[in-house]
């Protein structure tokens, strides 16, 4: 019997047979080309990478709503490169000079890519290098029809050095049904990883040495804890305490499903609110069951990356009022939150050429942005102020660093005001504008910002990266990016107790607001609005059910106390361990 630990990705507990994968080269014919054949070689060519192209929409429109939107956004990267004028016209240009295959050629133009890109030290073109490799051998898969190759992997648990996207998409696609993942490769931030969670396969990442290991023929996947385990060769006695903990979980999952319809409410009666966070589109019957009570962040920017031109104001308009119109169906006039626009860093228009920045996450993004174009950011001040014309929306700035942008906003807003005045179009006067926190300058002076704004939202993916100088899309970096980190707790409870001493709304609207114990945390310091994908309220709301506030008092005190990330989870699991069994 053997262990191996590593990081959970999404949670589940499997019994099963693995699948040892080691992973096999692409093997790639190379042939020379007759020259009168070579526009009909070319012809092949495009032909792969139309049928990418529409591979991959078909597979982003089936995940709509069952991932956030911008995790979706990896897919139109992929669609972009594969639109990439430069790099197709390398391969037509390589096919055409060495009179060679297209498989040859999109390898060896895409390697030359990869290198090029994996010499760059900025982790965003790292992950760049991996998606021109993901997206080459779609394109090659699709000229060697190698297709069906991955049938008798059905129901077993897949132990694989590293899994592009693609490979997961394409054994999904043709049927093939994974009961569980297990990699070597870490990436929580990764596609792979995005995707796994999509597809809700159980998934460990980062277990060391997985090769070196007798798996026998059969195994125990547990990934429900954040720190995941695998048991090789389980004695009888194991598989029993396994078995039993697999029952637990699939009735803790029937519970969350039971509590969906009721409300979500503390066990001493304190009323929490959950809302959505989405992106350029609204899956409402997919929403509608979750029983939001708003939409607590709505980004702009995948609306902007949906079109091939910034949408003017009237566009703009028209695209929050059909938002707001469906939700409002449903969820009579509750509160939409429509974030301006948030570019820059890893978030690119194709239309829009960015400054070359050293470092772009620390550059011309969000705000700074905005400000920096007023004309582009006076358009959709002037589309969500009409939008909010007949609907509860609110606007919120993202990515603020000091009072002096709130009051540029603020002429602007007035400006925008006085504009729709004159021009005779209706418009909401008194539009309530809030600010997500994000940067650290916002925790130090958060009781000053809250006084010129009326709410905050504190986009913790953000303000983590920036707290921990630790870059949130760094697979090298990952260790260290941890939302539980002490030192991020406090930022929260601080700006927190701002808003709560000043009557202000504040709500959670990252990732970890969606997760049970980081939900735990937040509730303990006053928040009392949480913001995250649709997918993860109904696991929240059966959590508050269980929970009394009266006991979170001292959940908090050693929270605030904690050194080091894992002090903060033993607390935060500890508790949740207690209430898991309340109903
Ligand atoms: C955040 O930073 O927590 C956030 C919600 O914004 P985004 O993830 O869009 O940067
Ligand atoms: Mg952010």
């Amino acid at each position: 019997m053997g262990v191996i630990i590593g990081k959970s990705i999404f949670p589940g507990i499997v019994i099963g047979q693995p699948y040892i994968e080691r992973k096999k080269k692409l093997d790639i014919e190379n042939y020379k080309i007759a020259s009168s054949k070579i526009d009909e070689e070319i012809k092949r060519f495009l032909e792969s990478v139309q049928k990418a192209k529409n591979d991959i929409k078909q597979i982003k429109s089936n995940l709509e709503g069952k991932i956030s939107k911008e995790d979706l956004q990896i897919l139109t990267v992929h669609i972009m490169m594969l639109d990439d004028p430069q790099f197709i016209n390398d391969i037509k240009k390589g096919i055409k000079k060495e009179e060679n295959n297209a498989e040859a050629v999109v390898k060896k133009v895409s390697n030359k890519y990869i290198e090029m890109f994996e010499k760059i030290a900025d982790p965003i073109y790292k992950q760049r290098a991996l998606d021109i490799k993901d997206i080459s051998e779609r394109i090659i898969m699709n000229l060697t029809h190698e297709e069906n190759a991955y049938l008798n992997l059905n129901g077993k648990i897949l132990v694989i050095r590293e899994l592009l996207p693609s490979e997961l998409l394409k054994m999904y696609y043709s049927g093939v049904n994974l009961s569980g993942i297990i990699m070597e490769y870490m990436g929580e931030t990764s596609h792979t990883a995005i995707l796994t969670k999509a597809l809700e396969i159980p998934t460990l990442m980062g277990g060391n040495d997985i090769f070196s290991v007798d798996w026998g023929d059969q195994i125990i996947l547990d990934t429900t804890k954040i720190e995941g385990k695998v048991v090789t060769n389980p004695d009888i006695k194991t598989l029993n305490k396994f078995e039993e903990e697999k029952n637990r979980y699939k009735n803790k999952i029937k519970e969350i499903n039971e509590s969906i319809d009721k409300e979500t409410i503390t066990l001493d009666g304190e009323r929490v609110c959950l809302y959505l966070n989405i992106g350029a589109r609204l899956d409402i019957t997919q929403v509608s069951r979750k029983r939001p009570d708003g939409i607590g962040l709505l980004r702009t920017e995948l609306i902007y990356m949906d079109a091939i031109e910034f949408p003017d104001e009237d566009k703009q308009k028209k695209i929050y009022e059909n938002i707001a119109r469906e939700f409002d169906q449903s969820h009579l006039n509750k509160p939409i939150v429509i974030r301006t626009l948030d570019i820059g860093a890893d978030k690119k228009l194709s239309y829009y050429k960015m400054v070359d920045e050293e470092n772009p996450s620390l550059g011309c993004r969000g705000m700074r942005l905005t400000l920096s174009d007023k004309d582009l950011f006076k358009n959709q001040i002037k589309g969500i102020l009409r939008a909010a014309k007949h609907h509860n929306i609110k606007m919120m700035y993202p990515m603020i660093t000091n009072l002096r942008e709130i009051q540029e906003a603020r002429e602007l807003v007035d400006q925008c005001k006085a504009e729709l005045l004159q021009e005779g179009k209706e418009f909401k006067e008194d539009i309530e504008i809030g600010m997500m926190v994000e940067v650290p300058s916002n925790v130090m002076l958060a009781d000053i910002f809250i006084d010129h704004v009326d709410f905050f939202s504190i986009g913790t993916n953000d303000l983590t990266q920036y707290i921990l100088a630790t870059d949130r899309y760094s697979p090298i970096a990952e260790k260290l990016y941890d939302s539980y980190d002490p030192a991020v707790m406090r930022a929260i409870e601080i700006v927190t107790n701002a808003g709560i001493k000043k009557n202000k709304k504040v709500s959670v609207c990252g990732e970890m607001a969606g997760e049970e114990l980081a939900a735990i945390a937040l509730l303990s310091f006053g928040v009392r609005d949480l913001s995250m994908i649709p997918a993860y309220i109904p696991k929240i709301r059966n959590l508050v059910r269980k929970i009394k506030i009266s006991e979170l008092k001292i959940i908090k005190e050693n929270i605030l106390k904690s050194k080091d990330s894992q002090e903060v989870k033993n607390i935060l699991s500890e508790y949740l361990e207690k209430i898991e069994g309340r109903n």
